[in-house]
């Protein structure tokens, strides 16, 4: 037994003496406060030796409280906010393993450092591993000792406190994403749902026109719904990844805020709920240098949420001008709605991916919880900050701000990939190629195209599409799929555009990545659209290139 001490203090003595001669500067660790430490201490010449060393280390600026029994010092750690204890395990009124057990009760997230007679190293060394910080012998103290000590436990207890954070954190994200993807299966699920059961349903024989309508509308719907959801996880994901990038160029926000009033006006006064909508600035001022397409994301969706999550009153979109004196003025834009509110405690919360202002509550309405988060990646990519203030039952006010650049011409607006056949030929007599390798896209493009067409090829991928064009005179359109085997739509674009660059090429591809338009465009199309195609956004795009009647 008494071999085993001897081991165990040369041992401790060691570990102190290679603690001292480490290479690395006390100062290096100053405080620059005022802190202060807990010694618990009953022998009063020990402590006044301690103060003494205490005092010698120059880049502590501490107090020491002096406590002479486990009693004391527990009174003391609830009184103070301390940075550290130094502990003597022997006590008047405890010993040994008690009197630690009792401090570290009190002093959870306190660093704790021994300060033991020879008799206690081996329970000293045993309560490191039960959460003790360090221990120093008593007979080996001087000042640099105790100071290394005391910075190496402050630093070590760091550590862990950040260790265990980052743990926690963790545990949170886990927690976070199991509820997202119970969620997101919910999200999902419900408009397959929709869509599968109604399909079924249209089959059965001698159903009424307007049964069939009917089935097809919630059909419609439920497609709807579930695009929205693929929309915002292609979204969240884009973001995520760097792949979202802002394309500045002047926007007139009055044009803006108008065109939201009026996509919405039928669904939300639909419901009951008047809408309003205000503009801060005269048409002539109103021209902000922006990313078109965020800002109204960030408009459609905070609208969306306030037609939501309201069920009467009234909601308000509108802009002021505000910081005008100073060098940076910003836009605020502001959605605001007397809807059901967000607890004081969700306000920051639903900023962040995957979370609802109520998460035990999520199936309560339709939504993933990542239009917030997208949005603010938004606002926070033109260079604003977004905010909510709310109060439960009386309605919320989501406020987004955009730096006020002005100055550049509205002409950019415009600058919208190759210009369109100068001589445009009427919309209803067209010669039309639809190149696409799925068989179902291509019967859908035919058929949304056939009031346009006057005659309509087909090929699968772009060698085809090549050929068909250099053997095809007087062809006006193209719908060019992007990806595609054998030969993408990219390269398709640029070969035909080697001979042929009077023919209206319009991209189309699922893959909605930014960069995507801009690459077709480099190409050589005149136009890009995103699958799934709207009809009407493709019949906008048909009239925007083809107008005058020139048959082919
Ligand atoms: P979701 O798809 O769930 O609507 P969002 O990220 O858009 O996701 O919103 C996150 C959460 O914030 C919502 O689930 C909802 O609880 C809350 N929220 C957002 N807008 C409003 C609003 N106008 N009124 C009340 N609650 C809102």
């Amino acid at each position: 037994m008494r071999h085993e001490i001897d081991s165990l203090q040369a041992a401790a003595k060691k570990r102190a003496a290679k603690l001292v001669s480490a290479n690395n500067d006390l100062e290096q660790f100053a405080f620059k406060e005022e802190q202060t430490i807990l010694l618990i201490e009953d022998n009063p010449g020990d402590s006044r030796f301690i103060e003494e060393m205490l005092k010698e280390i120059t880049s502590f600026n501490y107090k020491l409280i002096i406590a002479e029994t486990l009693k004391d010092g527990c009174k003391q750690i609830k009184k103070y906010k301390f940075i550290l204890i130094l502990l003597d395990l022997n006590l008047r009124d405890s010993t040994g393993k008690q009197t630690f057990d009792t401090v570290i009760k009190f002093s959870e997230k306190i660093p704790v450092v021994l300060v033991s007679g020879l008799n206690d190293v081996e329970l000293s060394i045993s309560l490191i591993k039960q959460g003790a910080q360090d221990y120093i012998l008593k007979q080996d103290l001087n000042s640099n000792l105790l100071g290394k000590t005391i910075q190496y436990a402050l630093i070590r207890k760091k550590a862990e406190e950040e260790l265990k954070a980052s743990e926690k954190h963790a545990h949170e994200s886990d927690r976070l994403k199991s509820a997202f993807l119970a969620n997101m299966s919910h999200e999902i699920r419900t408009p397959m749902n929709g869509i599968l059961g109604f399909a079924e349903l249209l089959k059965e024989p001698g159903l009424t026109g307007e049964r069939q309508q009917e089935y097809i509308r919630i059909i419609e719907k439920s497609g709807a719904r579930m695009l929205n959801i693929i929309n915002d996880i292609v979204d969240i994901s884009k973001i995520e990844t760097g792949f979202v990038t802002a394309n500045f160029r002047d926007v007139n926000i009055n044009g803006k805020i108008e065109f939201v009033y009026k996509f919405f006006k039928p669904e939300i006064e639909g419901k009951g709920i008047q809408l309003f909508f205000k503009n801060g600035l005269p048409n002539e001022n109103a021209i902000l240098h922006t990313d078109e397409e965020k800002l109204y994301a960030i408009l459609i969706n905070l609208v969306k949420n306030a037609a939501k999550y309201t069920d009467s009153g009234l909601i308000e979109i509108g802009y002021k001008l505000v910081n005008k004196d100073i060098l940076m003025p910003l836009i605020e834009f502001y959605v605001k709605d007397s809807g059901i509110g967000i607890p004081k405690d969700r306000q920051n919360a639903i900023f962040e991916r995957f979370i609802q202002a109520d998460i035990s509550d999520s199936k309560a309405y339709q939504g993933a919880g990542l239009g917030l988060s997208i949005s603010k990646a938004y606002v926070e990519m033109l260079g604003g900050t977004i905010w909510v203030k709310s109060e439960i039952d009386k309605g919320s006010t989501f406020y987004f701000t955009i730096p006020y650049y002005t100055g550049s011409n509205m002409e950019i607006v415009e600058n919208q990939g190759l210009p369109g056949k100068v001589e445009k030929k009427h919309e209803n007599n067209l010669c039309m190629l639809i190149v696409d390798d799925d068989d179902v896209s291509r019967s859908f493009l035919e058929l949304i195209t056939k009031r346009y067409s006057k005659n309509t090829l087909f090929a699968k991928n772009g060698r085809e599409a090549v050929e068909l064009v250099r053997n095809t005179v007087d062809l006006d359109l193209i719908l060019m799929d992007i990806k595609m085997p054998v030969m993408n739509g990219y390269e398709a674009t640029q070969q035909i555009r080697q001979f042929n660059k009077d023919v209206t090429i319009i991209g189309q591809s699922a893959y909605a990545l930014d960069g995507d338009r801009e690459k077709s465009l480099e190409a050589g199309c005149n136009d890009y659209i995103t699958k799934p195609i709207g009809t009407v956004q493709l019949h906008d795009l048909i009239h925007k290139h083809f107008r005058e009647q020139t048959p082919c």
